[in-house]
């Protein structure tokens, strides 16, 4: 069995923001009836425990959802903590307020990542669908800062048409600000939804196109000011080879992204979605449901895990999620 680096588990599944780049919000068949308890995820970390893990080993706390709305989330980073599981979370910030904060401090959360996508108010909120939206991720950043000094503040931003033109001065304004940690840049893909097909062609379509950067001016300036920044020393995790990806996937989507085999097969990455789904990637589909009774450990060692990874290493999809989620170097 091979060490595990990253496993992201599903432990939001309700969200109060209405995002552009994620439909989430307007067909999600989730509801605390059908999703996994507390103690089933507690369970979850125990069984996580006990798998051979990397020494880097992250555990991503996700949704769909927005992470705070989940009730009982500070019991579960606590008890990864107690199980020596470094976790990580993504959050609107719409909820930490002084209370929030002091309870992130009380988790021991070491990582915790805010979604900025504009530098303005009027672009940010567009985006993510909610007045106010901006105001709420500065005001959680002063929180965090403040009350959970011990933990590491970084922010995600996804590029977009809408906020391309603002991504240079919004990366500037980051870099100025000594309570960020790290920029993490993602390219916009189709945006997820439990209802709608995926499509190849998504970017051409009515629907989300307007979100589509089209202008080959705009992409290759900012795409050539954040390789330079990145070189200059600006806290930008994504690396050079990656954000030239970006602009090669905004030039021409059509391009087949994936030259090597997906990474995903390697098995170093675990998915558990919010019911309890099993899977390496979940475009490929589920290995199992841990409501079969089965542990995980049963689950990753069964023959549909072996079947699971040779149907990743076969993936013929031009699958867009590498260009953010999964890159890897083709040469590493
Ligand atoms: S991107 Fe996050 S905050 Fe926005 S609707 Fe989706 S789950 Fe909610
Ligand atoms: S759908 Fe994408 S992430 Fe999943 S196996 Fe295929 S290339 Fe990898």
């Amino acid at each position: 069995m091979k060490a595990l680096e990253f496993c992201d588990l599903g432990v939001a599944y309700q969200c109060n923001y209405r995002c552009k780049m994620c439909r989430f919000w307007e067909n999600s068949p989730l509801n605390k009836g059908n999703v996994l308890t507390n103690e089933q995820w507690k369970e979850i970390l125990r069984q996580l425990h006990d798998l051979p893990r990397a020494d880097g080993f992250t555990l991503n706390f996700s949704g769909p959802g927005e992470i705070f709305l989940r009730d009982g989330i500070f019991s579960l980073i606590q008890c990864a903590n107690e199980l020596g599981l470094k976790s990580q979370i993504i959050s609107n910030a719409s909820l930490i307020d002084e209370k929030t904060a002091r309870q992130v401090n009380a988790s021991g959360l070491k990582f915790l990542s805010f979604s900025l996508d504009g530098k303005t108010a009027r672009t940010h909120d567009y985006l993510r669908g909610v007045p106010g939206a901006w105001e709420r991720v500065m005001r959680a950043i002063d929180n965090i800062a403040r009350y959970s000094p011990e933990t590491k503040i970084s922010i995600n931003t996804v590029i977009t048409k809408v906020n391309l033109p603002e991504i240079t001065a919004l990366t500037e304004l980051l870099q100025e600000d000594k309570r960020i940690a790290h920029v993490n840049f993602q390219a916009i893909t189709q945006p997820f939804s439990f209802a709608d097909p995926r499509s190849e062609q998504w970017f051409a379509q009515e629907r989300d196109g307007f979100l589509w950067p089209d202008a080959p001016g705009l992409v290759d300036q900012t795409i050539d000011a954040l390789i330079g920044f990145k070189k200059r020393g600006y806290k930008i995790a994504d690396n050079v080879e990656q954000l030239a990806l970006f602009r090669d996937y905004f030039l021409d989507p059509g391009r087949f992204i994936k030259q090597g085999r997906c990474n995903l097969g390697s098995g170093s990455v675990l998915i558990i979605d919010p019911v309890g789904l099993v899977s390496r990637c979940s475009l490929v589909g589920p290995i199992d449901t841990l409501s079969s009774g089965k542990t995980l450990r049963e689950i990753i060692d069964s023959p549909q895990a072996d079947m699971h990874r040779m149907k990743i290493d076969q993936c013929q999809k031009n699958c867009h999620l590498v260009v953010s989620c999964y890159y890897q170097d083709e040469e590493s």
